[in-house]
């Protein structure tokens, strides 16, 4: 097209981006194999093609690499790791520095190469992909930098085992690498086979800025070499970013091995907009949130969320917006979008389109024409759907979206959390009152007010529920790749086991002293479901029995707790006072507990008694002081790092320390907001029954602290079975922290399991910022300002 013609028709002409540079670099690259100890190493096994999504053409071969290749890879890491991890922040500082430098340098090759292995456009290539992870190296050598200053007492936790998926790739690499090695770790990373170009050009940019030998490791290969990855026994931390389907897997394969884990998994988050939205640029918005990149970003606004009044205008404006979306090359800069990753994604895309419109919903397709090669998607959306159907509950991780109309904010806020995930979400309104109320009530991890899809290296980055746990990115990102100096000691035995006692035995056989504990729930005292109990043996033998609790009684605590709402809602000075008044009864009741304490045969009752109280004055002072921050992201933006509760927490206190443990535990997690279920020392849960009264004369609310006596192993297991519990902590043996966390995988809350004992009376044990920091799970919100 000549340059008249355009001007004549203001037509697009083709802006066509060179790929020379980028072909030459993978033509003297044909077969990809693995970066081991700073050298590149041939594949030992199977290789694969590596395709242009765009063209189908085969760029390359990549390794599948081994179980050996692996191991190879770990040892290499572990012998890097102290010498990286000695060195001076400063120095590790200017590793990371050069790095971005070198990216920076080369920014067009790895836009380019990104665009050839994964067909997304250049534009977003150029524009986002590669600046962001430059940012990324940037802002963590300043965490280098600084780490000694701002993370005091905590240490590297030693090689991370890294798996990365095929949309982001250069910028995903990114977020692995940056704060692991900011934080003085070393790395095997694993990219998705689909997309390991860009993997390959950073090894051989960590060759030519002098990194160590072993600080960075790029071992290629499919699911088989991830699952080797994961299942090393050499990686002390397992970072993935991919399906929740694998994600749970990994959480299982994991389980008991000791191994930090972090998630970031799918999502299905909803993009809201209110009848006082600015509709064009909610439109744009849409355009950002589910065209961007193809659909194919895990916090997609896939979700359309309308306000009734203003659906048919909004509906209508998209579709004439979606119609001009250009759809090709994605080499072109004038393409607005390229192909997907493989054909086998699209099949699964259309698969699922299928499903939807089976199902009664109407698809609305842009009518751009597909390229005659490559695996392209229309972009598009669907109108009728309910909120149960396939389309409205699976990410299709494809251009498009579903769209349902709301009339309040409560409907809208009940509509955005009826997802099994928690990643993101977008709220369009002109009215910031109801923008962030709404924020506040949608449970996801990012939230963008009058915008989406912003990304930045300051700004934590992750999910809540199905979508994951952990952060990436700022400082939340920062404590996902450290660990608090070690504190516990040998491990926990497990309790002896109960021996239940039957109600159908006569009062006689019981116990001579008839004193039986019941359970805490909903504010009331309780039986066990089943009626039985089991013998407490103290100093001088049986000093009591308690309630043996069950699956019901755990049902039931859950529910209580889970109507306890207002507790999370009151204001975070509220809950300082009642904290206050909750130390200050314990205060008076001194000589009692210290009693109780001692007939159990604790080893300081006294001690342990005081310790209690001064935490309870420690937690309550930390409540309304625990907050968050605002962060430095982009220009025009207050973006807030909230901390927030994660609502019912599960607690299972250790056998040891009966009340200081379980107090430790439950105060901070009242402190934040959470509401509690408890599980009590089994060998000494008497203590608990003795708090109910604390609890109740301190104003604490029906529901916000349920307390449970029985055998903590069980009792741990359907906790963490149960999805209405959001976040699990476990102190006991070695086995049952295998189990918990095996049985978290099902709706993936985080867990803290622990089965090294602690010393409860030491303060650098037994309190501190990281139960706070446990108690809470990170929301960032996005904020624009200007006009
Ligand atoms: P996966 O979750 O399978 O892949 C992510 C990464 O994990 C890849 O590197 C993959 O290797 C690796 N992997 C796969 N299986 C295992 C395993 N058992 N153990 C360890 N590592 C493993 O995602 P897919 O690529 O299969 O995509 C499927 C769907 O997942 C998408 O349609 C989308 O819905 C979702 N997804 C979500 C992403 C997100 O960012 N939340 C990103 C990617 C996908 P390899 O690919 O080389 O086989």
């Amino acid at each position: 097209m000549s340059i008249k013609e355009i001007m004549q028709t203001m037509d697009y002409g083709p802006a066509p981006e060179s790929a020379t540079d980028a072909q030459t670099w993978i033509a003297a690259h044909p077969v990809l194999g693995h970066f081991i100890n700073g050298r590149f190493v041939a594949p030992e096994g199977a290789t694969v093609d590596v395709v242009n999504p765009a063209t189908d053409a085969v760029l390359a071969q990549v390794a599948i690499g081994t179980e050996a290749e692996v191991d190879a890879a770990v040892k290499a890491a572990r012998t890097a790791q102290a010498k990286w991890a000695a060195l001076p922040g400063h120095d590790r500082a200017r590793y990371l520095y050069a790095m971005a430098r070198h990216l920076q340098k080369r920014e067009r090759l790895f836009a380019v190469l990104e665009v050839l292995d994964n067909g997304k456009t250049i534009r977003e290539t150029r524009d986002i992909d590669v600046p962001l992870a430059a940012r990324h190296f940037y802002h963590h050598a300043g965490w280098a930098e600084l780490l000694a200053d701002e993370f005091p007492g905590h240490t590297p936790l030693g090689v991370c085992g890294q798996i990365i998926p095929w949309n982001f790739p250069l910028l995903m690499l990114a977020w692995k690498i940056a704060p692991a090695l900011a934080a003085g770790n070393t790395v095997v990373l694993k990219p998705a086979d689909l997309t390991p170009l860009t993997a390959y050009a950073f090894a051989q940019l960590c060759v030519e800025i002098g990194l160590p030998p072993g600080v960075v490791n790029i071992v290629n290969g499919d699911g088989s070499t991830g699952a080797a990855l994961a299942g090393h026994p050499g990686i002390a931390k397992l970072a993935f970013t991919g399906s929740t389907e694998v994600g749970r897997i990994l959480r299982r394969q994991t389980a008991g091995s000791g191994k930090k884990l972090t998630l970031e998994l799918g999502g299905k988050s909803p993009f809201i907009v209110f009848d006082d939205a600015d509709l064009d640029a909610a439109v744009e918005g849409v355009v950002d949130a589910i065209w961007f990149n193809q659909g194919e970003v895990c916090c997609a606004g896939s979700r359309i969320l309308v306000q009734e009044s203003v659906a048919e205008r909004f509906l209508a404006k998209m579709t004439a917006r979606m119609a001009k979306l250009r759809l090709g090359d994605p080499l072109d800069k004038t393409m607005d979008m390229g192909a997907v990753i493989s054909h086998r994604q699209r099949q699964r895309i259309e698969a699922l389109l299928a499903a939807g419109e089976a199902e009664g919903a109407t698809l609305h397709r842009a009518p751009c024409p597909l390229p005659a090669k490559g695996s392209y998607v229309a972009p598009g959306f669907f109108t009728g759907t309910a909120p149960a159907q396939t389309v409205s509950q699976t990410e299709i991780f494809g251009p498009i979206a579903t769209t349902l109309t709301f009339r309040t904010p409560d409907e809208a806020a009940l509509l955005a959390n009826d997802t099994r995930y928690g990643l993101a979400a977008s709220i369009w309104s002109e009215n910031l009152n109801r923008a962030i109320d709404l924020a506040n009530r949608v449970k996801a991890g990012v939230i963008w007010i009058n915008g989406t899809n912003f990304f930045d290296a300051a700004a934590p980055f992750g999910g809540m529920r199905e979508s994951g746990f952990g952060r990436e990115g700022g400082r939340a990102g920062m404590l996902d790749y450290v660990a608090p100096k070690a504190k516990s000691g040998a491990l926990r035995a497990a309790p002896a086991p109960l021996a239940p006692v039957s109600p159908a035995l006569g009062k006689a056989e019981r116990s001579p002293i008839d004193v039986t504990a019941k359970l805490y729930i909903g504010g009331k005292q309780a039986r066990a479901d089943g009626g039985q109990s089991y013998s407490v043996t103290g100093k001088a033998g049986v000093i009591g029995q308690a309630a043996l609790a069950g699956r019901k009684d755990v049902r039931n605590a859950v529910e209580a707790a889970g109507k306890a709402t207002g507790w999370g809602g009151v204001t975070a000075h509220n809950r300082a006072q009642v904290l206050y008044f909750m130390a200050e009864n314990l205060a008076q009741r001194e000589t009692e507990f210290t009693a109780a304490l001692t007939q159990a045969g604790t080893p300081k009752p006294q001690a342990e008694v005081q310790a209690t109280i001064r935490r309870a004055f420690w937690y309550a002072a930390w409540a309304d002081k625990f907050d968050g921050r605002v962060t430095a992201t982009k220009s025009s933006h207050v973006t807030l790092t909230v901390n927030e509760p994660f609502g019912t927490l599960g607690i299972v206190a250790p056998d040891e320390a009966p009340l200081l443990g379980l107090m430790s535990l439950i105060l901070p997690a009242l402190a934040m907001g959470n509401r509690v279920v408890a599980v009590a020392s089994q060998s000494q849960p008497l203590i608990a029954a003795r708090l109910y009264q604390v609890f109740e004369t301190s104003d604490i609310p029906a529901g916000a602290v349920n307390l449970l006596t029985g055998d903590s192993d069980s009792l741990a297991k359907t906790l963490a079975d149960h999805d209405d519990v959001a976040a699990l902590w476990y102190f006991g043996a070695a086995n049952g922290v295998a189990a918990v966390e095996s049985a978290s995988a099902g709706n993936l809350k985080p867990v803290w399991a622990e089965a090294g004992l602690r010393d409860w009376l030491d303060p650098a044990q037994g309190l501190g910022m990281e139960f706070l920091t446990r108690a809470t799970q990170v929301k960032t919100i996005w904020m624009p300002y200007g006009v």
